[in-house]
This record gives structure tokens, C-alpha cells and sequence, in this order.
């Protein structure tokens, strides 16, 4: 992918949670720089809302700024980190989503119970401490929580996701968001019991994997989404 189609993409991706309920002032999704791996594309300080392929800044996994004019979102700590820990990651989507939230703060893990939640059927560890990431030491202590996983939740907080492009970063996120607002709705229904939720065996979760987890379904989301953040559907 061209670097002018990567800061396209990344703006879009912001641009997207917003579109898609996941954020409203805070938020960002970054993009590793194919030609520069220890480097990434990162929103300046602004609601993801905002995002603006023009305004990015290319950030390095130390935190230090290489191009670009303007302030960082503070929380870069949390794309950096992963970045230096994870080289197989080529975006990351950090969003104060309201659903993951209210999961993470009730204790329960993410119990997938719909097709999309089958992509996080390896589990979604909670990042345990409160507050916004915005040391280098926290962003590693991040990572760590992360581990292998393609997404975590940070307690009161939000969730993050790392994968291997931005537009899956963007979906992905939304998929977590669905997953963890569907989960809720059953414990509400079940009268508040997990042990009453029924979820998958492992068996379902890898077929559900195997058939989401293609170029086909993620293309047909991202025209979806990026429709849905252009304005040009409503949902
Ligand atoms: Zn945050």
C-alpha cells in the first residue's frame, strides 16, 4: 500500500469509531510505516472525530516525533509500545468504548455469544489499573497485558486492539464493541447470572473464525463502515 493510501486509511479508521459509537473526543488509531517499521502514523490532538489524512504525524516506538507539524494525542505511549513489542502488529486502535467499559468494571471476561465475537475467542485480558497511558512505562506495561491477543480492555477506560492493518484495527474495534454491548444485553437478561450465558464451544469459535477472519467479510465491513463515517448511510 502507498503511503498517501496508508494516511487515507488512517484518517478513515478514525474517523470510523467515531461514525460507529466507539468514541467521541478521545480516541485514535495509528498505522506502522511499511518503510520504516520502528515509526508510525499518528492523529494530532484531536477527537478521532477530527482525523485528517493532512495532519498526521509520524511518531517512532520511543515516543519521539519524526515528520509532521503539531501535538500528539497523549495517550501515543499505548501505539508505541505495542508496536516495540509486537512486530507482527501493523496498527493499533485505541477507543473509549462504552460497552467494553461497562464489561471490564463488572468483572466478567468476554464470553463471545455472536458470529463477530468469535474473533476473540483466544480471550481479551483487562489491563487492571486505572487512568490514561501516558509514560513509556505504562505503554509497556500495556503491551505486556496484550501479550498475543489482538485485543484488550482497560479497566474504566476503554479497549485496544492490535492487528495486522488498519482497516482490520477500525473493525475489529467495532466488533469488540458489538461483542461486549451483545454480552451485556444477555446478562441483563439472565437476570445478571454468566453462568446462565451460553457461548460457544471451541469447535464453533474456530469455524466462526476461519469464516470472518477473510478479505472477504473484512472488505465488505469496511465499505460499510467507511460509508457509515463518510455520511453517506445512516444507521
Ligand atoms: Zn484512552
Amino acid at each position: 500500500m502507498e503511503l498517501e493510501e496508508l494516511r487515507h486509511d488512517v484518517a478513515l479508521a478514525n474517523r470510523i469509531v467515531h461514525a460507529a459509537g466507539l468514541v467521541t473526543a478521545f480516541g485514535h488509531i495509528s498505522a506502522r510505516v511499511p518503510d520504516a517499521p520502528e515509526t508510525f502514523l499518528f492523529p494530532t490532538r484531536a477527537s478521532p472525530a477530527l482525523a485528517d489524512e493532512g495532519r498526521l504525524l509520524v511518531l517512532d516506538v520511543d515516543g519521539k516525533r519524526r515528520a509532521g507539524e503539531g501535538e500528539p494525542n497523549t495517550e501515543f505511549w499505548i501505539h508505541a509500545r505495542i508496536y516495540a513489542a509486537r512486530p507482527d502488529v501493523q496498527a493499533v486502535a485505541h477507543v473509549h468504548s462504552p460497552a467494553c467499559v461497562v464489561l471490564g468494571q463488572t468483572g466478567q471476561a468476554l464470553l463471545p455469544i455472536h458470529n463477530q465475537g468469535g474473533m476473540f475467542a483466544d480471550g481479551v485480558p483487562l489491563f487492571e489499573r486505572i487512568g490514561l497511558i501516558r509514560s513509556r512505562e505504562l505503554g509497556d506495561q500495556v503491551a505486556a497485558t496484550l501479550g498475543r491477543h489482538r485485543a484488550m480492555f482497560l479497566r474504566g477506560h476503554g479497549a485496544n486492539v492490535a492487528e495486522i492493518n488498519v482497516r482490520r484495527a477500525a473493525i475489529v474495534a467495532c466488533f469488540l464493541e458489538e461483542a461486549a454491548e451483545l454480552q451485556l444485553r444477555a446478562l441483563a437478561a439472565a437476570g445478571g447470572r454468566p453462568d446462565a450465558l451460553r457461548g460457544f464451544t471451541p469447535e464453533e469459535n474456530e469455524r466462526l473464525h476461519e469464516q470472518l477472519d477473510s478479505s472477504g467479510p473484512m472488505n465488505r465491513a469496511w465499505e460499510y463502515y467507511a460509508a457509515l463515517a463518510d455520511g453517506r448511510i445512516k444507521r
